[in-house]
């Protein structure tokens, strides 16, 4: 019956939560060699958004045990000041992972001084080299949200060979890396973005749909092919009075997907946690340090 709920919810906070008890072992085996994971977040200025990234940040890394302390650096002091501590944090071998939370001043270059962070201790997968590993089909410190999306897709059972994958939004952090990481599941993929004509005829192409904009309702139930896997990425603050705070959190899809798709995710409760897990797992990864190059495409995805 149309309307009718009768897709499976993918609960990212259950994936969250088994990803933490199975790795949970290796940060207590760390701990005893002298190598606890350690995550330092510079943190420029007071922005409201930034601060409340690296709350949920703070609270992840709380929850698995994993050191996470925040380096202020005034906006007076410029990219300049922002650098300098980029770089001290790069030579202290006691941080095993710097993360720098967005956004910053709108003076400041964030892809530049992004690129200021050590590969090695990268552990949003923002750095080049990192976010090559998606071309190159390398796991290592990748884009956590690319990673949370892929994981939440394999959660729903699909095998990608040969299915037809859509994403809507092509950012460097989201959109690009997860396509790649599509690809490399051997899907065929189609990317979309603000110049695409007609979306709603891309999308209902999709057996999977990952949706990663930042707009509200972009996607409705008509959009979405009877079956497919919807993955919603976005997290749109919208006001409603009848909410905590008078905000409400929701995606880029409409709820009323549940109707036609055969799983997806809600918003909140499944990319947002499944994202912090994957910061962890990065952070846990590089505080055991990579492998060598050529070995990493052995790597699993969400496990160590
Ligand atoms: P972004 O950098 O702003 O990128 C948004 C993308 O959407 C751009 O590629 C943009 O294309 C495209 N776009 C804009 N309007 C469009 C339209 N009408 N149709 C199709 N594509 C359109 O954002 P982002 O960092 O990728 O994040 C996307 C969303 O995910 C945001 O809501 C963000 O808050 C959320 N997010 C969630 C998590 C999580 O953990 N759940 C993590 C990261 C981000 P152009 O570049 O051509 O404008």
């Amino acid at each position: 019956m149309a309307g009718t709920p009768t897709a499976r919810l993918l609960d990212g906070r259950a994936l969250a939560e088994r990803m933490r008890a199975a790795m949970a072992p290796e940060v207590e085996r760390l701990a005893a060699a002298g190598r606890k994971p350690r995550l330092c977040v510079v943190q420029v200025g007071s922005h409201e958004a930034a601060q409340s990234y690296v709350r949920g940040q703070q609270r992840g890394a709380e929850r698995w045990g994993i050191d996470l302390t925040v380096h202020p650096v005034a906006p007076e002091g410029g990219e300049r000041a922002v650098r300098k501590a980029l770089r001290q944090l790069n030579e202290d071998e006691s941080v095993t992972g710097i993360l720098l939370a967005l956004p910053l001043p709108p003076d400041m270059n964030a892809r530049a001084l992004q690129h200021a962070i050590e590969p090695r201790k990268d552990v949003e997968g923002v750095h080049p080299e990192n976010l090559g590993g998606c071309l190159y089909g390398r796991y290592g410190l990748l884009p956590c949200t690319a990673l949370a999306s892929l994981a939440l897709v394999q959660e729903s059972g699909i095998s990608l060979r040969g299915k037809d994958a859509v994403v809507v939004g092509h950012s460097e952090i989201v959109g690009k890396p997860v396509a790649l990481l599509l690809l490399a599941q051997d899907a065929s993929v189609s990317v979309c973005h603000k110049f695409t004509h007609d979306l709603a005829s891309r999308t209902r192409q999709a057996d999977v749909l990952v949706v990663a904009v930042g707009k509200a309702g972009l996607v409705t139930q008509d959009m979405v092919k009877p079956g497919a896997v919807v993955i919603d990425v976005g997290i749109n603050a919208i006001a409603d009075a009848s909410a905590s705070g008078g905000v409400r959190i929701v995606g880029d899809v409409d709820p009323g997907v549940a109707a036609v798709a055969s799983a997806f995710t809600p918003v909140p409760g499944g990319v947002g946690p499944v994202t912090v897990a994957m910061l962890m797992r990065n952070a846990i990864l590089a505080a055991r340090g990579l492998p060598p190059p050529d070995d990493a495409g052995q790597l699993p995805l969400f496990h160590l």
